[in-house]
């Protein structure tokens, strides 16, 4: 026996951490959103330990933009991979094919593995595999990973393969798109290795900056190169990406004119019939809301209420403080240390860690709605949506991604290519309301709306909105113009959800947010209430006379026209910054010991005593879109690449937040709690007007593209 370097490769959703399960025997998470399988797992074909498995991340093709592009491709030209199995979903196929296309043309040896043949079976589309293993020129066998179905003969045809020494068949294209190829594997001679001439030879066709970069050309065979491709431009009347493209869908649609019969094309199946309503054009969106409307009021407004009021009343508000408390004094601890420990750390993380149980029933139905496939439906409604505005469902993913926690959410915007689109994204990703940001609504929410469902839920929708309109305002300006690209989407077959998958997706999520807890916000309470304790001369004051009320009290005032301008709010609010959790943190502390106290929930009866309800609404919705935490701006820089374009970012966020926030606060106060209308009011009235010129003006001229006249200008005088 030999050894064998084995790669799994498919679109996200085909079923490849399912295959590498069954294969390797190893237990793993098995998601079900596009993008779940992030990092290269390996592992040993349990019958036969010589043959190591590399699990690469789920793909759709490989251009260089996305990191898991770039890994799997990265891994499959690095000369390791012995063979490539290549997971297509099988109810899905001819959106599948567009890889097996690119991989087969790596040079190495490939071997299809078509995936879920039980729910094909079950449909009315048959696959002849015979057939599409010879117009493929590759080894096909149908198997279903969920049922443990084909794999043994999958693994013999891959050994097969390996082994074989036949030579590749490469999908062939339109001729003169070959001719090209050719003449450009010509240039190349032996700067590529033989086996991977066709695969550069086609990437340099792209102008994948990647392969220009690895294969190091010399001027002379750069200039040759570029004068093949315009000339095939001009000929074939297109850019040559979009040539690629094209050859690559005709190609698939001969394969599937041949190889797939689809009797029942009007018969919908369940899971079509489940999108006939809802991905339908009228009711998604309302369908959408309901939906979110439901998770948020279920899980911060009713049943992870119970937990939290739990957690605040009993446990942070007396078993623990008074154990403590106890043990404290029977060991005679110093009070400055006690007053720490208690009114700081306790205090404050105990407040954040409040939370928890509304946290992890928010994470429980967001695990079900991803689960189950629906999420995958809102990207796609999504996209309708944005694409009348010029937007792309593509950025959407990242957004969805951003709800749990805004950092691999910003991250998440590297798989789209064009880049105004992908900075956009980028500045607008952190306005959805990440799990940091959840305690704050949870508490806005309950100490000043206890009788009202809508509070939490329109959280979510402010966030929505911020991004939505944000997007149409921006699209307008000449930074961010442009035709939105396009967007693949795959959309998988309903299921039930799966227990151990929602659990495991609740668990992970709750997890980081105790860590968190417990390293930065656990550091940050102790610098919150030292501060908040002593003066500049580092001698023990009241509160108010902190250096914590001095800062606080120098910013305070630019807050006030948003109904929240006491030192204590504007605190709050910049200690968020290091995290949101903060925020909670700080009020926490701040308000431990106010004089009133009801029910036990201290520190709500303290807020609802200083702020209107109006203006915790507002102080609410500036959090919500302020400049995010540290992190998220430390991979909003990273992503964006420039300190410019960085500050460009904090500084709309910051920016919409404020207008946003005085624009609630002003004309709420005046409609609900009998302010008056003032400066501000008029102030908030001539944002309101602005903000409604930006997303209603006309589009700006968009740069004019290079004419193909030019390009024959250009070309004069090539040939091939
Ligand atoms: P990956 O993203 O490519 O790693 O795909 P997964 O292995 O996570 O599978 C995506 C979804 O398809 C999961 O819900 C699996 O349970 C399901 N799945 C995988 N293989 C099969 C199969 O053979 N039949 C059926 N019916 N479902 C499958």
């Amino acid at each position: 026996m030999t050894q064998l370097h084995i790669a799994l490769a498919g679109n996200p959703n085909s079923g490849k951490t399912s295959t590498f399960n069954v294969l390797t025997g190893t237990n793993q998470f098995v998601g079900n959103w596009p993008g779940v399988t992030v990092e290269r797992k390996q592992g040993y074909y349990k019958k036969n330990q010589e043959y190591t498995i590399h699990d690469l991340p789920g793909i759709y093709s490989m251009s260089p933009y996305s990191p898991e592009e770039v890994v799997a491709r990265d891994y499959l030209m690095s000369g390791e991979p012995d063979v490539i199995i290549n997971v297509v979903d099988g109810s899905n196929i001819e959106r599948n094919l567009y890889l097996t296309t690119q991989l087969i043309e790596t040079g190495i040896p490939t071997v299809l593995a078509i995936n879920m043949m039980d729910l094909l079976e079950k449909s009315d589309k048959q696959i002849n595999l015979e057939k599409l293993s010879y117009a493929l020129g590759v080894p096909v066998v149908g198997i279903s990973a969920l049922k443990n179905r084909g794999l043994d003969e999958l693994m013999q045809k891959t050994q097969a393969a390996a082994s074989s020494c036949d030579e590749i068949q490469f999908p062939v294209y339109d001729s003169r798109f070959e001719a090209a190829i050719s003449e450009i594997e010509t240039v190349l001679g032996s700067t590529a290795l033989e086996k991977y001439s066709r695969w550069y030879s086609i990437k340099l066709f792209e102008r994948d900056e990647k392969a220009q970069a690895q294969l190091d050309l010399s001027k002379i065979q750069q200039k040759e190169i570029t004068e093949i491709i315009k000339i095939t431009e001009k000929i074939m009347n297109d850019d040559a990406e979009t040539i690629v493209i094209n050859e690559r869908y005709d190609f698939i649609s001969n394969l599937k004119n041949l190889c797939i019969v689809d009797e029942g094309q009007f018969k919908a199946s369940l899971s079509d019939k489940i999108d006939q309503v809802v991905t339908n054009r009228f009711l998604a969106l309302p369908i959408f809301a309901l939906i979110m409307w439901l998770v948020y009021y279920i899980s911060i407004q009713t049943i992870g209420t119970m937990g939290t009021d739990w957690l605040n009343d009993t446990l942070f508000g007396s078993i623990v403080p008074d154990f403590v408390s106890q043990t404290l004094h029977a060991w005679q601890v110093a009070p400055w240390m006690q007053h720490l420990i208690l009114d700081g750390i306790i205090a404050g993380v105990g407040a954040v860690i409040g939370f928890l149980p509304q946290l992890m029933a928010l994470f429980l139905c967001l695990a079900l709605l991803e689960d189950c496939g629906y999420m995958a439906r809102i990207a796609f409604v999504m996209d309708r949506i944005f694409r009348k505005f010029g937007l792309s469902g593509k950025s959407f993913i990242p957004m969805l991604i951003a709800t749990g926690c805004g950092v691999p959410g910003v991250m998440a915007s590297r798989t789209i290519e064009n880049e105004k689109d992908r900075r956009m994204t980028v500045m607008l990703t952190t306005f959805m309301p990440c799990s940091a940001k959840l305690p704050i609504i949870a508490l806005v929410a309950g100490a000043f709306f206890p009788h009202s469902s809508w509070v939490a839920p329109s959280a979510y929708f402010v966030g929505m909105s911020a991004i939505v309109l944000s997007g149409i305002a921006l699209k307008k300006t000449h930074l961010f113009s442009g035709d939105p690209a396009p967007f693949i989407m795959e959309l998988p077959v309903y299921h039930l959800p799966r227990f151990g998958n929602t659990l495991r997706y609740t668990y992970d999520h709750s997890k980081s947010f105790i860590k968190k807890a417990g390293t930065i916000i656990f550091v940050s309470c102790i610098l919150i209430w030292f501060i908040s304790n002593y003066n500049f001369r580092l001698q023990a004051v009241s509160e108010d006379q902190s250096v914590l009320a001095f800062l606080g009290g120098l910013i305070a005032p630019l807050f006030a026209p948003l109904g929240w301008g006491n030192w204590q709010g504007a605190v709050a609010a910049i200690t968020g910054l290091v995290a949101k959790e903060n925020v909670i943190g700080t009020f926490g502390i701040l308000f431990k010991h106010a004089a009133v106290a009801e029910n036990g929930h201290q520190v709500w009866a303290a807020l609802r005593a200083t702020y209107t309800p109006v203006g915790a609404y507002s102080f609410l919705v500036f959090n919500l879109l302020c400049a995010p935490c540290f992190a998220a701006m430390g991979a909003i820089h990273r992503e964006m690449g420039s300190v410019k374009w960085t500050l460009r970012a904090i500084g709309y966020q910051c920016g919409l937040a404020y207008i946003v926030s005085l624009v609630i606060y002003q004309f709420g106060h005046v409609a609900f709690e009998g302010g008056t209308v003032n400066l501000g009011t008029v102030a908030a009235g001539v944002a309101l007007v602005g903000m409604l010129y930006f997303i209603l003006r006309k589009p700006v001229e968009q740069a004019p593209t290079v004419t193909i006249e030019q390009l024959k200008e250009e070309g004069e005088g090539w040939q091939l």
